[in-house]
């Protein structure tokens, strides 16, 4: 070996012993992998995560974070993608082509749709929407061209729970050809297992948006596919691949690091919201609670039935007596909530919508919308703030 220090700072022959342990995953940073030789180059391969190829394709510690996360999401295997959004495009660009069509529930996340719309539409792929709470509108949706049902439990915003188990029941029948995708990111894999739904159904990968409970900082941005079939796996790992995808290695152990303390988290922002929402039922500003736990909230029945948890979100429909410019002024007066989207983050936040601008189908509400996510402040102080500014508002 070379004696001059540019090169001895580089090929160094110490090598740190093996047996090292600690509570917290090694940060393995790298684009370039070493190979010990060339028959090591071209015989390794990434997509089972039998070795290391290149930093795109995994490293310890990526591979770590999607062994637990495949724990988390009941599933076997889990890949990895800068946001919960690009997750979402990986699965329909991995499984449509021109010529097919994609489902989506009305309530869907709304930029999802507009991927669709946007996006997919522009390559050929049409889409069509279904009512969550109404299983027999698949029938006119399902088609021989449809190749791809987005389901979402609870709908965005508005939070109703459809049956799912009737849903996938309906496509299974009508639509053998098509995969079966669930937006897992409410259920955040502890609300319930959407592999395993009852009567043998089941759903055939789900996408999480990391960003949200996982990450529980509001800090990170990450999404994750998952799934059980190893065939529909590699489907999803090669597009993956080939669009290049990767994510930061601080961000991986930043989401190692919150996995640990994720049941707690959820666990507390759940009991908190449902405190909350218990509480906002009372109060005369206020039309409608959304959150399925909730008796009365839409699909309610469904979540009982399928849940064990629900995660801290919950959307007032305030008095439709009460202009939108009013309901901003309640929710730019709050102290304790900020303004901000996203959620599973230690900050409560509260964003207004209006139901008509989002959905293509008719939609009961009628109210402006404030959807609050609940953080991890005393429940106490976040019922004071709301009540505060729903006496403001009169
Ligand atoms: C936030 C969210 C996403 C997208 O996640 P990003 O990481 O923000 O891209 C997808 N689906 C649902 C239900 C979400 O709440």
């Amino acid at each position: 070996m070379s004696q001059d220090i540019r090169t001895r700072l580089i090929h160094h022959d110490y090598v740190a012993p093996a047996e090292f342990e600690s509570p917290v995953v090694a940060v393995h940073k790298a684009s370039t992998v070493f190979f010990p030789d060339v028959a090591a180059l071209r015989s390794r391969r990434w997509v089972d995560k039998s070795g290391y190829t290149y930093g795109l394709h995994g490293t310890p510690t990526t591979f770590t974070l999607e062994a637990r996360l495949a724990t988390l999401e009941h599933a076997r295997h889990v890949l990895l993608a800068p946001s919960g959004l690009s997750a979402l495009n990986v699965v329909n660009q991995a499984l449509l082509a021109s010529g097919d069509a994609l489902l989506l529930p009305d309530n869907v996340y709304f930029p999802s749709r507009d991927l669709a719309r946007h996006e997919l539409a522009r390559w050929g792929i049409a889409h069509r929407v279904y009512d969550a709470l109404d299983p027999s509108t698949l029938d006119a949706a399902l088609g021989p061209d449809v190749k791809l049902v987005w389901l979402e439990a609870p709908g965005s915003v508005t939070l109703e729970f459809p049956d799912l188990r009737a849903l996938v029941r309906r496509c299974r029948e009508r639509a053998p050809q098509a995969v079966l995708a669930l937006d897992n990111t409410w259920g955040a894999g502890l609300a319930f297992n959407p592999f395993e739904l009852g009567d043998g159904l089941g759903v055939d990968l789900t996408i999480h948006a990391l960003t949200k409970y996982p990450s529980g900082g509001g800090d990170v941005l990450m999404g994750s596919i998952a799934c059980r079939d190893s065939a529909l796996h590699e489907r999803l790992a090669w597009t993956h691949s080939r669009m290049g995808l990767g994510v930061g290695a601080n961000d991986a152990e930043a989401l190692l690091r919150a996995l640990p303390s994720l049941a707690l988290r959820y666990h507390a922002q759940d009991q908190a919201a449902r405190r909350i929402a218990e509480w906002a039922q009372g109060q005369p500003a206020v039309r409608r609670v959304l959150h399925p736990a909730l008796p009365g909230s839409p699909g309610h029945a469904h979540w009982a039935g399928l849940c064990s948890a629900a995660a801290g979100l919950l959307t007032l429909e305030i008095d439709p007596r009460h202009s939108v410019e009013q309901v901003n002024a309640f929710v730019d007066g709050l102290q304790c909530f900020r303004i901000g989207w996203s959620w599973g983050g230690p900050v409560s936040l509260a964003v207004p919508y209006q139901a008509r601008f989002m959905r293509e189908l008719p939609t009961p509400y009628e109210g402006v919308l404030v959807r609050l996510c609940i953080g991890l402040e005393s429940v106490d102080d976040l019922i004071a703030d709301l009540g505060a500014g729903l006496a403001r508002l009169g």
